[in-house]
């Protein structure tokens, strides 16, 4: 592609970017199985991916030990050594030899022998080590492939284009390092676009290109008001692009002025506005944009892009760092959501017909009670360094509530009896399902407080996968349905005299703020960047 061309996606997230482009292909690695004739020169193909998956591997341990710290980061190092194995690099050496094929065959062959054989150990730390052999002889088939790393960080800020992206991959790049993505396939409600209202950076998913015509460092300007990407844009495009970036940045700082100020209607009805979070490091942008709190820590990203499970400890670590950055103000940390689209392979799901209706969230928690009772007993430690609640997602149930809060006691009783410090937080229910709204007024007795979660609400209520793309004009986040379901919850909550609050997406939709607040929502909890945008929202409005 030479000339300028302009593709129209979908916007997952407003704003204007330009940059180099860096282009992402998915999909499985396509494995060729050659006959070679020049052994030697295999095998330097092979020592020379060695040596940039070992590069690599460096910097993803420097980037991960900086912001996440040394016990994430100490994977990488487990990577880099198992690539100076000498067992495991002379099995790619002898199937090249041998069997006179190409350097990509003999590396995938020997890491399938290889996870074949750890995943056979009794022992479960090894046997964990399998998804790392995997991992390692994909990285170098990806760099014998050509293909970018996903986890690299390039040297200067790039736009991402891509087939798709799944949660755990968008969740393992170097923010500062991104300008926009675009992608062919995904959804404006999928959790890689909630990331990227997360990032504040513009987003496109649903975006007709072909890939092949796509080069890594071809200029593109991606457009996230009118959902467009224009590659090898012309001088007067860039110029525009340009003068739209500043107004941006413009109004972003006419805004700064509502920094301190109360999320109050001009006849004193008074809101709290929140902001979501996927990892420690969002806190900057909660804090920069004055919200009142974080209103959902999406705990499971700390579950995601790794090879096994985040132990106490480093779970601790983070959830301390978000209630101390706070400095005293509400945060809501929900337990692992993990499950449908935010897949970790480490859990042992599986494939399902229907994953966002299958083993997920509190499902696996109460399955699988020793993976909560980690989280817990780490959230209830960080609970001691600031204002910390927990919410648990996906109820469905009055007895899994009552199951949870007694797996929250017997954690709480264990920390008592281990004399280890802890405070026992205030513990709310997400709603977002119909079963849940149904049973809100028995829910909202038991919860401290509730929290609606329309994304997956909508998808529920109206049997629409907030996945699919093909769906867009039947899911209507404004349904009556919806509407009325958030009215139910509210009125119940309130006979309870218990809070509720919105967390889901539609609580950034500017165009249904007065409603909320006549309904008598609590709080809203809303990207970061959206916060003061709603604040001038309600300063503004007369009567709610
Ligand atoms: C929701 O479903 O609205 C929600 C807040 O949770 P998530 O988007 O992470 O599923
Ligand atoms: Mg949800």
């Amino acid at each position: 592609m030479k000339e300028m061309q302009k593709f129209l996606g979908k916007s997952a997230n407003k704003g204007i970017a330009q940059g180099p482009v860096m282009v992402i292909k998915n999909g499985n690695l396509r494995i060729r199985h050659e006959k070679i004739s020049n052994v030697q020169s295999e095998i330097k193909r092979v020592e020379s991916a060695v040596k940039r998956a070992r590069e690599q591997l460096q910097t993803l341990y420097t980037k991960a030990s900086e912001e996440i710290g040394e016990s994430v980061a100490a994977i990488f190092k487990v990577h880099r050594m198992i690539l100076e194995d000498e067992e495991y690099l002379g099995s790619i050496r002898n199937i090249i030899t041998a069997e006179m094929v190409n350097a990509e065959y003999a590396v995938a062959i020997t890491g399938e022998k290889f996870t074949r054989i750890f995943s056979g150990m009794d022992d479960e730390y090894v046997s964990a080590r399998a998804a790392d052999m995997k991992d390692i002889s994909d990285r170098l088939l990806r760099i014998l492939d050509d293909r970018e790393d996903t986890g690299r960080s390039s040297e200067a800020p790039v736009i991402i284009v891509a087939e798709d992206l799944s949660p755990s991959e968008t969740i393992q790049m170097d923010r500062e390092k991104v300008l926009a993505f675009v992608t062919i396939h995904g959804s404006t409600n999928s959790h890689t676009a909630i990331l990227s209202r997360l990032m504040n950076i513009p987003s496109l998913v649903g975006t007709p290109l072909n890939l092949e015509n796509i080069r890594n460092g071809m200029t593109a300007v991606v457009d996230g008001f009118e959902g467009t990407v224009i590659f090898e844009p012309d001088e007067k495009t860039c110029r525009q692009a340009k003068e739209r970036i500043e107004e941006e940045q413009k109004k972003i700082r006419l805004l700064q002025y509502l920094k301190g100020k109360e999320n109050e209607t001009r006849d004193g009805r008074k809101i709290s506005i929140c902001a979501n979070i996927g990892s420690v490091t969002d806190v900057e942008s909660v804090l920069e944009n004055d919200a009142g709190g974080i209103g959902l820590f999406r705990s499971e990203f700390l579950y995601l892009g790794r090879n096994d499970f985040p132990a106490e400890e480093e779970q601790f670590q983070a959830y301390r760092q978000v209630v101390q950055k706070m400095g005293g103000k509400k945060v809501i940390v929900r337990t692992l959501d993990i499950g449908a689209d935010k897949k970790a392979e480490y859990f042992g799901i599986g494939k399902e017909e229907n994953p966002a209706m299958g083993y997920r969230a509190v499902r696996i928690c109460l399955k699988q009670p020793e993976i909560l009772k980690t989280q817990l007993r780490a959230l209830f430690r960080a609970a001691v360094y600031g204002n910390l609640s927990v919410i648990y997602p996906m109820i469905t149930s009055v007895e899994e509530v009552q199951r949870l809060l007694r797996i929250a006691e017997e954690v709480r009783d264990e920390l008592a009896n281990e004399k280890i410090p802890f405070r026992y937080p205030r513990q709310g229910i997400m709603i977002e399902t119909p079963a849940a709204v149904m049973v809100s007024d028995e829910l909202a007795e038991l919860a401290d407080f509730l929290s609606i979660g329309t994304n997956d609400l909508t998808q529920y209520t109206l049997a629409i996968d907030r996945q699919n793309e093909k769906l867009y004009e039947f899911y209507n986040p404004h349904h009556k349905a919806v509407m009325r379901m958030i009215r139910i919850v509210t009125d119940n909550a309130h006979k309870h005299g218990k809070r509720v609050g919105i967390c889901g997406e539609l609580g950034a939709d500017t165009e249904l703020t007065e409603e909320f607040l006549r309904m008598g929502i609590d709080e809203l909890s809303v990207a970061p960047s959206m916060v003061l945008e709603l604040r001038k929202i309600v300063r503004e409005m007369k009567e709610y």
